[in-house]
């Protein structure tokens, strides 16, 4: 996210800043009833893989923290791909010093939430709309392939009036990467090194705007790892909320709690701009804390052909 976007959040926590957009995350696309995604005893996904794949550092920790660690605690073993290089957010840091102490940040969020490891892909931020997709999508494909990428958490690839075009560059990439990974005739040349055609069967997709929910996943037994995911972006939090100090002093405003030391200001912020709408969105379900998804599984078309059909060789 940044500093405009975290506006939005802001608006919709009703802390009443600059940006008045309404309904941002909170607006589900009707269809039918989604599919509660609850904690699983033991470690199901034990051998498993999946891969965050965001433009930005703190887009996966704010919309689907609480889905990432439920996967790591049920047994996957998690990647993150980070698109752009996050340049253009923080506080009155000059660039170079935002690329820095933003890939410091994801560094911490890998090691805080035990991930196995991180790839940058460096792309300008605020630029993606200019990079080929195609050139996106190989590299997601090669790391696919590498990884055996049974799983994928990004944008929602047709969440619908997202402005912001690193999220759906990104969105658009990894969606054609998860299909054509499993072809033998796209890039074969990456076969001369070992790897071999692998598809990614599951996505967790995820939108700032409205989207087609089918899939609701329980986070209240990982809300405080969440907290602790989006701390880790500690730059990137320090920046909202001191835009948020900016933007209340103008209008002869201030909010002690978030005037205060920066770690327990920015503590604070998570909790009310996040928490609470993860608190708003479990409240639909009957959940104390939820993020809603456009879940997209295996297919099972062929299941009952081959039950009847199928014999041992
Ligand atoms: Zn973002």
């Amino acid at each position: 996210m940044e500093r405009r976007e975290f506006f939005k959040v802001a608006a919709a926590a009703g802390l009443g800043t600059a940006a008045q957009t309404p309904g941002m995350a909170e607006t589900t696309v009707a269809g039918p009833a989604p599919f509660i995604e609850r904690a699983n005893p033991g470690q199901p996904h034990k051998g498993k893989v999946f891969a965050l794949i965001t433009p930005h550092l703190d887009d996966g920790p704010i919309f689907a923290g609480g889905t990432i660690a439920k996967l790591l605690n049920e047994g996957y073993t998690g990647y993150f791909i980070r698109v752009s290089n996050d340049e253009k957010d923080s506080y009155n840091l000059t660039m170079g010093e935002t690329v820095l102490v933003n890939e410091q940040d994801a560094a911490r969020f890998v090691e805080v939430a035990g991930l196995r490891k991180r790839y940058d892909l460096e792309y300008r931020n605020h630029g993606l709309d200019d990079v080929s997709r195609m050139e996106i999508r190989v590299r997601l494909i090669f790391l696919f392939r590498l990884l055996k990428v049974d799983t994928v958490l990004s944008y929602d690839p047709w969440g619908h009036y997202e402005e912001n075009p690193d999220h759906y560059v990104t969105a658009q990439a990894v969606e054609a990467a998860c299909w054509t990974a499993a072809d033998h005739l796209d890039f074969p040349e990456q076969f001369d090194v070992g790897l071999k055609a692998h598809s990614v069967r599951e996505k967790y997709y995820f939108a700032r705007g409205p989207q087609l929910v089918n899939r609701v996943v329980d986070i209240g037994p990982t809300i405080k790892q969440k907290a602790t995911y989006i701390a880790s972006c500690r730059n990137m939090i320090t920046n909202m909320v001191k835009s948020t100090n900016e933007s209340l002093a103008a209008r002869g405003l201030r909010i002690a709690a978030f005037s205060g030391p920066q770690e327990a200001a920015n503590e604070e912020y998570i909790q009310a701009a996040f928490l609470e709408r993860d608190k708003r969105i479990g409240a639909k379900y009957g959940l104390e804390y939820a993020e809603e998804f456009h879940y997209i599984g295996p297919s099972h078309e062929l299941d009952d052909y081959i039950r009847a059909h199928a014999q041992r060789i």
